[in-house]
């Protein structure tokens, strides 16, 4: 047992505090303290909560009142900038938005309250969750805790570095292409990524709402569970949302942990994607890692998904298409910032130059992107074409899922690259989401799990697991099962091998 609040998961940390052996309040300042202690460095946070230890204090009076609390009430929880708070700037990393504050809390978030969670702050991301490197951030980048010259992963790197580091034992985040397991993949984290529908997007700030899904980033499957169990649900405010009663995902979690449903598991490899796509260590720990579950009565399928090659082609049309409409209301006139470039502009070029100087490079890129993809000669010839292949990919699955109950892939085709490597190309940016990008384009749920460190240069490698619509249960099953046999062939969680972090001095040593 450790006297250190910060090392342990939300479930045993909700063990203590319901259990009365520690208090909200000195979890959340464990928190806090380790937060002023590393992310000075770091840089995960972009605001963290003033009143966090207000709302741990209230949590404790109603236990101590003898309320009846959720499974995780009083645990800290970090929130992707994303997602919209009342009581927190929410700036989706860009400065257009800067200062922004809401005047209503995302559902995610008032789900999380009502369950007891205790706000931390809010995290860095790429602007308006473009990326895959949180290098896109208008407020700078966060380092990776395993290797703080290289990047946590994107658009969510603020949250699973959070995770990574210890700063919140829970985070939220957001996947329109991969931006809770790809972050996930290269920290050594969990980050699943529900059905299309089954978490309520109202108060996410939309990127591409075809594609955009919230769900948790945890260090265990079981916390993603008790997470994803506090913001499932059908939410009226979001047109999309799914009216299924979800089964308990930690249920899932803690029954997959006993490894009987790796007994005849169908577990689906894809036959497209070759291992000489990915980096050694991540195609030899996605190997291991089928192996160990093959050792436990797996059975390995290949299938066939031919159409996966062409998912981040049709993506980066589809996405920019939506992102192009979606960002058009930050206009100068209703949110964020306004610039006026001289005394007698018209509102066109009030609105021009506000959008010039609020967003960043790759906003621009994609809004150029997506409205030449929409227009009039060219709609058929792209985003028309674009979604015939999302049809097409989400066949690919239906026939592959008639075969096997899951299919695998390595989360990402290599681990955490260095800052300033893929910036300046974007195409090789957008090709690290090769595996992540199908499961939005079809809304399938999918998880990422460590499998592992690469043999290389000794960072944190995921594999992904991918199930059919409202199959989320069975990825915690499966999830569960892989990381038990995982943790125990490794002696202990995998983050445990990451090095230490350099800390501030003093008692608000990097708080900003
Ligand atoms: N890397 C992908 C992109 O840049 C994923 C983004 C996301 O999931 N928000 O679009």
């Amino acid at each position: 047992m450790t006297d250190d609040l910060t090392r342990l998961s939300a479930s045993d940390l909700a063990a203590r505090l319901s259990a009365g052996e520690v208090s909200s309040v000195e979890a959340t300042q464990a928190h806090l303290d380790r937060i002023a202690a590393v992310d000075g460095d770091l840089h995960a946070f972009l605001h963290v909560n003033a009143r966090a230890l207000d709302v741990a204090a209230d949590i404790d009076r109603r236990r101590a009142a003898g309320e009846e609390l959720g499974p995780i009430a009083g645990v800290p929880l970090a929130i992707k900038d994303v997602l919209v708070t009342t009581d927190m700037p929410s700036t989706s990393g860009s400065k257009i938005l800067e200062g922004y504050l809401s005047p209503y809390d995302a559902t995610v978030v008032a789900r999380s309250r009502a369950a007891g969670l205790v706000p931390l702050g809010k995290t860095n991301m790429d602007e308006f969750a473009m990326g895959s490197s949180t290098e896109h951030s208008a407020y700078g980048p966060t380092r990776n805790p395993w290797d703080r010259e290289r990047i946590p992963g994107g658009s969510g790197g603020g949250s699973a570095a959070a995770v990574a580091a210890f700063e919140a034992p829970l985070a939220l985040g957001s996947d329109t292409g991969g931006s809770i397991r790809q972050p996930a993949h290269v920290t050594g984290t969990v980050g699943m990524k529900p059905t299309y529908g089954g978490v309520s997007r109202y108060g996410a700030i939309a990127l591409a709402s075809s594609l955009d899904q919230v769900g948790p980033v945890t260090r265990t499957v079981l916390d993603a569970g008790l997470l994803h169990d506090v913001i499932a649900g059908h939410d009226p405010h979001d047109a999309t949302s799914l009216t299924d009663s979800w089964p308990s995902f930690a249920d899932a979690a803690r029954d997959g942990a006993t490894g009987q449903v790796l007994k005849g598991l169908k577990v689906g490899v894809i036959r497209e994607l070759p291992d000489s796509g990915f980096q050694a260590g991540v195609a030899s720990s996605f190997r291991d890692a089928l192996a160990a579950m093959a050792a436990q009565g797996a059975e390995i399928v290949e299938v066939s998904a031919p159409h996966f090659e062409y998912g981040v082609a049709a993506y980066y049309l589809i996405l920019p298409a939506e992102a192009s409409s979606n960002l058009a209301k930050f206009d100068s006139v209703r949110f964020g910032m306004r610039v006026t470039p001289h005394a007698a502009a018209t509102v066109e070029e009030v609105m021009a130059a506000t959008r010039d100087a609020g967003f960043g490079d790759e906003v621009k890129r994609r809004i150029i992107l997506g409205t030449y993809a929409l227009s009039a000669g060219y709609y058929d010839a792209y985003y028309g074409s674009a979604q015939k292949v999302r049809t097409l990919i989400q066949g690919d699955f239906d026939a592959a899922f008639a075969q096997v109950d899951v299919i695998a892939t390595p989360s990402a085709p290599t681990t955490a690259f260095r800052f300033g490597e893929k910036i300046d190309d974007p195409l090789q940016m957008y090709l690290n989401d090769v595996t992540t990008i199908p499961a939005n384009l079809a809304g399938v749920p999918g998880i990422s799990i460590p499998s592992g460190l690469a043999a290389e240069d000794g960072l944190p490698v995921g594999i992904q697991f991918l199930a059919p619509a409202r199959e989320d249960a069975r990825l915690y099953r499966v999830g569960a099962a892989l990381e038990t046999l995982l943790v125990e062939e490794w002696g202990g969680p995998l983050l445990d091998r990451a090095p230490a972090l350099p800390q501030a001095q003093g008692p608000n040593g990097g708080s900003r």
